[in-house]
């Protein structure tokens, strides 16, 4: 027979319990308050989450975020367009 575990899942923290009072208590202790948001930087184009500053900074100076920023930017100025033409 298998037990089913309700499973209580904060994605803010990336914290998991089966135990709701432990999980209750995440809610209220420092960990949780302090880390609202664990993904501090975030590149919309191109999806990277990151809490390092430096992983984040090096990201935006790479080849591969150039490439794909620049494709967003097209697009955008692409659906400009487009709406212009309607
Ligand atoms: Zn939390
Ligand atoms: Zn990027």
């Amino acid at each position: 027979m298998n037990k089913v575990y309700v499973k209580y899942d904060c994605n803010k923290c990336d914290f998991t319990t089966i135990d709701k009072t432990k999980f209750n208590r995440h809610l209220q202790s420092k960990r949780h308050m302090v880390g609202k948001s664990p993904c501090n930087y975030e590149c919309t184009c191109c999806g990277l989450k990151t809490k390092n500053k430096t992983v984040y900074i090096n990201h935006l100076g790479c080849p591969k975020h150039k490439r794909i920023y620049a494709k967003t930017r097209l697009k955008e100025l692409y659906q400009v367009i487009i709406a212009d033409d309607i």
